[in-house]
């Protein structure tokens, strides 16, 4: 949007001051207007305004300013309607973008027909659409390709949880939101207990399935608000909306299902996890850590257990506590 703002601003403002020189003041008018309604979208924009409100406003106020330059100053303008109109495509969604440059079609075919031969008015329109169509596909493809990538980007591919990228971004922003609403969050780390025996046993490749049934498995168990990480091989996260005390009832959900589940017949493969809710000014990184220790516990105490990080509620941020101080929570 920044750019297309100051390439129209930059584009627009030539003929402004050319105009002032000719003493076309209407067209002056008309063009000074356009471009401090370009300005203060911009500004409105870079202040925090919803982008899609900004950019719908942004598209309609120039498409409007065309068809106002058209108005004035008659088929010798009609050139603007093409950026005008690929401008759209790359800034709305595409179902807005094809109405307004059909609606912008039939303004302007309604502005020239008197003044152009039915030739020239068909040239025209047979140009504009065609240049509506090949913007729509590039934008349509732009946008796929964005979704694509993005999706590449966060998601595991062997068992399609979201990545570990997709855990630090989220991490963060759970740490940033509750710096300025604090609704408790914690996070749930679960390692499966001797994986590495199933891979020695039975192979990587029964080792990738029993990862992917695994998540297939943790997703039944959690609610649509709490979001599933890979955190590592055969480490993931849940970030459970709630106090330590959910997460754990959670956490002890999931330690039990596994313990009952055969996902390899005969052969139990248990989990250990660490629970730890986040702290008011605490860091994701001491959070993660706090979580980390308390799976790190759990393990060294013997494997298929939830341990929880106590709740640094009550505590000053300034105390620092090892592992010494973590408490286990006794399995069902
Ligand atoms: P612990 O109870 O201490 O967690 O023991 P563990 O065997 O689960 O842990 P360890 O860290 O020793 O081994 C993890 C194993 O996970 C080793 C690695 O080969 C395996 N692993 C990691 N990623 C994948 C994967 O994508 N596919 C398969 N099949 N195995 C994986
Ligand atoms: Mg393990
Ligand atoms: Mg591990």
């Amino acid at each position: 949007m920044m750019i297309q703002g100051t390439l129209g601003v930059l584009a627009i403002l030539p003929f402004a001051v050319s105009r002032a020189l000719q003493g076309e003041w209407v067209m002056v008018i008309l063009d000074l207007l356009i471009i401090s309604g370009i300005v203060s979208l911009g500004v409105y924009g870079r202040n925090g305004a919803n982008f899609r409100t900004v950019s719908t406003l942004f598209t309609l106020m120039y498409t409007s300013g065309m068809l106002a330059v058209i108005s004035v100053k008659g088929p010798d303008m009609l050139f603007w309607a093409y950026p005008t109109a690929i401008g759209g495509y790359f800034m709305v969604r595409l179902k807005v973008a094809i109405s307004i440059s059909v609606l912008s079609a039939v303004a302007i075919t309604a502005l020239v027909y008197e003044a152009l031969s039915a030739f020239q008015l068909s040239g025209f329109v047979v140009t504009y659409l065609l240049v509506c169509l090949f913007s729509y596909f590039f934008a349509a493809r732009m946008t796929q390709d964005k979704q694509r990538l993005a999706e590449q980007a966060t998601i595991d591919p062997l068992t399609g949880a979201n990545n570990r990228r997709a855990l630090d971004d989220a991490i963060e922003s759970r740490v940033s939101l509750f710096s300025r609403r604090a609704a408790p969050v914690s996070i749930v780390i679960i390692d499966i207990d001797y994986f590495k025996r199933i891979n020695d046993e039975y192979g990587h490749a029964v080792g990738d399935l029993f990862l992917q049934r695994f998540v297939e498995y943790l997703n039944g168990v959690i609610r649509k608000s709490e979001i599933l990480f890979r955190f590592g091989g055969e480490e993931f996260v849940v970030i459970a909306e709630g106090r330590l005390e959910e997460a754990s009832n959670l956490s002890e959900k999931i330690r039990g299902l596994f313990e009952q589940a055969q996902l390899i017949p005969d052969h139990a493969v248990t989990v250990s996890i660490g629970v730890a809710e986040l702290g008011h000014e605490e860091t994701s990184r001491e959070w993660m850590k706090r979580a980390d220790d308390a799976l790190y516990l759990a393990k060294s105490l013997g494997r298929n257990r939830v341990c929880l990080a106590p709740s640094l509620e009550s505590k000053p941020k300034t105390v620092s506590f090892d592992e010494s101080i973590l408490v286990e929570k006794e399995n069902a």
